[in-house]
């Protein structure tokens, strides 16, 4: 706890020495997914990058509240003026499910993608159904403040005097409101409600059609999507707390939003530090389901896509992840996840050659001092911004001496035993705490005995087919995903993986 942080602030647009509140606690709010339909691929890397986050400040000895919510309600598609639907009702109304067995099964489908990704449970995992009243009192506040206003049964914030009183309105995302005022006019309809084209709905009166309402002041209705983040991170965190976080795409207008309400309602800012994630890409191009261009997280781990051509463990995934600083965009590629898997296995590799490593220098040697250095390094990049890939090179650099030492090319008189027992240390920090790496369940981790009995099973299978015997190759397939192991046959052979 006494190393000194630094984060870049997505408000001031500037790396900060990071101070919390109260001292030795923080308080960190992240956006959580919308849950009407499985959680993709680019919602997992947010969530693992700010796991890892997560893991680094309890890891610093920071006693850390992590409020993640699920969004069960309010999300619309398209803008509330344009007769927008929520996005849980519209798959309810699809699938005739009751929308609350929507938002389970895919709560239930994210948790489970989660536990694959070795993620920490937050502390607590409010939804937005179950604070309709405090959303409901965050509006009446922000009617008494003035910074709203009713119409026919529908409340909207007023942009403008929050702007005018304050200048808030716009600094997150860096956007102007007389440009924002522009640009949405056109999306206005004439019947728009709205006084002006930036404001926003933060309760809205549902029409016959809608599903999932609730009685309030000014209508039967539900609560606009921005208002349950701000809702719940004062219910928990407080008005004011240290870290509010999500992807990029959120910084307008729904964090942008989140502010205006928070000050509407409370008279402050709500958090000190806004932290964004960056998007994942596929081959170069922003993940999209409906030009083709995307690939579910189950896909990935069974090789079931055209984009790949295995599977992949979600080790590897999340060490991919890892190996790119969480602020950067990350393409995901076939080729850079063969060598992502290839980086792993050779970091878990050395970590299990460090576990048999003898020093045998009776002074603190040259080499002693090299790791000791490359050690605090390793830290010092964790307290700049998180910045996961170069804490990755030190590990590998350090992968590097325990395989020349392993090897013979270095001695062991080179390295007292007291550095092996600090790399140990820091190997198991860096990789299982923080990084949250899990070593079993990795092919390289059994010396390649299951990789030898997977072949052989494999080319057993093969020649079964071969000689026309389909019960027997039916056979060794159904028993092998009895225990969750799928075969995958191409041109170039058959692969194997652990779904
Ligand atoms: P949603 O379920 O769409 O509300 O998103 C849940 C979280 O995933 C938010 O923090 C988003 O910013 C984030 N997210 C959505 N798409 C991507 C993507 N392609 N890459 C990274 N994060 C994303
Ligand atoms: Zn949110």
């Amino acid at each position: 706890m006494n190393r000194t942080l630094k984060f870049f602030n997505t408000l001031t647009k500037e790396k900060e020495v990071f101070k919390p509140i109260v001292d030795g606690h923080i308080g960190m709010y992240v956006c959580g997914p919308t849950v009407y339909s499985d959680v993709h691929l680019g919602n997992c890397r947010t969530f693992v990058s700010f796991d890892m986050i997560y893991r680094y400040l309890l890891f610093l000895g920071y006693k850390v509240r992590y409020v993640r919510n699920i969004t069960d309600v309010g999300h619309l598609e398209g803008d509330v003026d344009t007769g927008a639907e929520d996005k849980i009702s519209k798959k309810a109304r699809l699938e005739q499910l009751e929308p609350m067995e929507i938002a389970q099964r895919y709560t239930n489908g994210f948790h489970e993608m989660m536990r694959k990704f070795n993620t920490l449970d937050p502390s607590i995992e409010p939804r937005a159904t179950g604070h309709i009243p405090e959303q409901i009192k965050m509006v009446e506040r922000i009617l008494e403040n003035g910074y709203g206003y009713e119409v026919n049964g529908s409340v909207y914030f007023d942009t403008l005097k929050l702007s005018k009183d304050t200048g808030l309105y716009g600094q997150l995302s860096g956007r102007i409101i007389e440009d924002l005022m522009v640009e949405t006019r056109d999306d206005l309809k004439n019947q728009s409600e709205k006084r002006h084209a930036s404001d926003f709905a933060i309760w809205i009166k549902a029409d016959d059609s809608h599903i999932m309402k609730w009685e309030s002041p000014w209508s039967v209705g539900f609560p606009g999507w921005h208002l349950e983040c701000s809702a719940m991170s004062t219910k928990y965190l407080g008005e004011h707390f240290d870290i509010h976080g999500g992807g990029g795409d959120l910084v307008f207008p729904h964090h942008e939003n989140e502010i205006a309400q928070n000050f509407g309602a409370c008279k402050c800012t709500p958090a000190n530090f806004w932290l964004h994630g960056n998007m994942l890409l596929l081959n170069g191009k922003k993940m999209s389901k409906s030009d083709g261009n995307s690939i579910t997280p189950v896909q990935l781990f069974t090789g079931d896509s055209p984009h790949i051509s295995k599977g992949y463990n979600p080790m590897t995934l999340r060490f991919f992840m890892l190996q790119s600083h969480f602020r950067s965009t990350l393409d995901l590629t076939d080729n850079a996840l063969l060598a992502a898997e290839k980086g792993y296995n050779r970091l878990m590799e050395a970590w299990q050659k460090l576990q048999l490593l003898e020093g045998k220098a009776t002074t603190e040697s040259d080499l002693d001092k090299e790791i000791a250095q490359t050690i605090e390094a390793a830290f010092q990049d964790m307290d700049d911004d998180f910045n996961t890939p170069k804490a990755m090179a030190r590990l590998f650099d350090l992968a590097g001496k325990i395989n020349s030492i392993n090897d013979g090319h270095v001695s062991a008189d080179a390295i007292s035993q007291s550095a092996v027992k600090q790399m140990q240390q820091f190997f198991h920090d860096m990789i299982s705490e923080i990084f949250g790496l899990i070593e079993t369940g990795d092919a390289s981790s059994n010396d390649g005995v299951v990789d030898g009995l997977m072949q052989l099973i494999i080319d057993l299978r093969q020649k079964a087919r071969a000689n026309k015997d389909f019960a027997t190759s039916d056979q060794i397939r159904d028993a092998l995903q009895e225990v969750n192991i799928q075969l995958k046959d191409s041109k170039e052979g058959t692969n194997w993986v652990k779904a």
